[in-house]
């Protein structure tokens, strides 16, 4: 493990890559090591539309079009790789694998995403994608015209529930208490909307359907009765992982598990920076990812110049 690069960065999703093909462009030597399939979030992701600049295509063209062009200006990818240690206290940041292989760098950039919490009931896996989804901003638009149901009762449940009736005939809002806990504006808006229905104090027990999704199970947690919804598709928004587990001791998370950075993308250790779905954010998506990216990279350069 002689070689030293300057920029070493964990994930190589939409914010891993982009930090990437700045990094590489600036020929700064540059490698990702990434835990799982290059593309991240974006390889889950039938079609992504929202992307300025781009026509509606395949979040999976995305990706490889990204991993392309970060190659191309000489970024080194290493992926399904699994990390055993991390150190980056001191000048010289080393992650070792449990293959045994180790990586030095100057800087490092964090960048593991992260994934939507599932409810985790019978069903749930079977119908990702083919009726159960986990982002209204992503997939709301093919369920035009359709009944759906969202799970949930924080902001994101109502506030995209909200959104989801700009293409839904009817939203069904299922949460398990009797009181929401969202902020009194959202709501007020939710209740308001004459698409969106309410069933308090139950949860979901399974999806169901023949290929796709077509009925959920509800139990009213009161009295444990069981009730069937038909449904063209459901909206799960109980909250949000990021992949920061193995970072718990390593550098700074609020509450959350989210990592702090500022507004350079710098984390509490010098030399550190994190970018994408993983840090403290309100809004995760392709564009805000790419942003981060690019910025956690420019700082890293700044970093590596100033650090000789
Ligand atoms: C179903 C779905 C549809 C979506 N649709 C859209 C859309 O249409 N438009 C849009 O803008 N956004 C969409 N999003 C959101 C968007 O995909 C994400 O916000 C974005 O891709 C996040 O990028 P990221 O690089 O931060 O993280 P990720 O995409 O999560 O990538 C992180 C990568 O790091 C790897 N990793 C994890 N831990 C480690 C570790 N310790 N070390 C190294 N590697 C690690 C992971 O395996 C992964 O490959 C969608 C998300 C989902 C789930």
């Amino acid at each position: 493990m002689d070689e030293i690069f300057d920029v070493m960065i964990l994930g190589a999703g939409a914010a891993g890559l982009t930090a990437g093909i700045y990094s590489s462009r600036a020929k700064l030597n540059t490698l990702i090591l990434n835990e799982g399939v290059v593309g991240g979030q974006m390889i889950l992701t039938e079609e992504i539309a929202n992307y300025p600049g781009i026509e509606t295509t395949k979040g999976y063209m995305v990706a490889n079009t990204m991993k392309k062009q970060a190659k191309d200006f000489g970024c080194k990818i290493k992926s399904n790789v699994k990390i055993k240690s991390m150190a980056f206290d001191g000048p010289v940041k080393s992650v070792e694998l449990q293959d045994g292989r180790k990586f030095q760098a100057k800087s490092v950039i964090l960048a593991p995403g992260g994934r939507p919490r599932s409810l985790n009931i019978p069903g749930e896996d079977n119908f990702k994608g083919k009726g159960v989804s986990y982002c209204a901003t992503c997939d709301g638009e093919f369920f035009t015209g359709k009944e759906l149901v969202v799970v949930g009762g924080g902001n994101s449940a109502l506030e995209e529930a909200v959104a989801l009736t700009s293409y839904a005939t009817k939203v069904t809002i299922v949460h398990q208490f009797d009181h929401f806990q969202a902020f009194e504006h959202a709501i007020q808006e939710a209740k308001k909307n004459e698409k969106i229905h309410f069933i308090m104090e139950s949860e979901l027990r399974g999806f169901y359907g023949n290929g796709v999704l077509q009925k959920v199970s509800i139990e009213h947690l009161p009295t444990g009765n069981l009730s069937e919804l038909e449904v063209g598709g459901s909206f799960i928004f109980v909250g949000y992982q990021p992949n920061t587990e193995s970072l718990k001791d390593i550098v700074a998370l609020n509450e959350r598990n989210e990592i702090v950075v500022d507004g350079e993308m710098k984390t509490n250790i010098p030399g550190v920076f994190a970018a994408g779905d993983c840090i403290v954010k309100k809004y995760r998506q392709v564009t805000t990812a790419v942003a981060d990216g690019t910025i956690a990279a420019l700082s890293a350069a700044d970093y590596c110049r100033n650090n000789k």
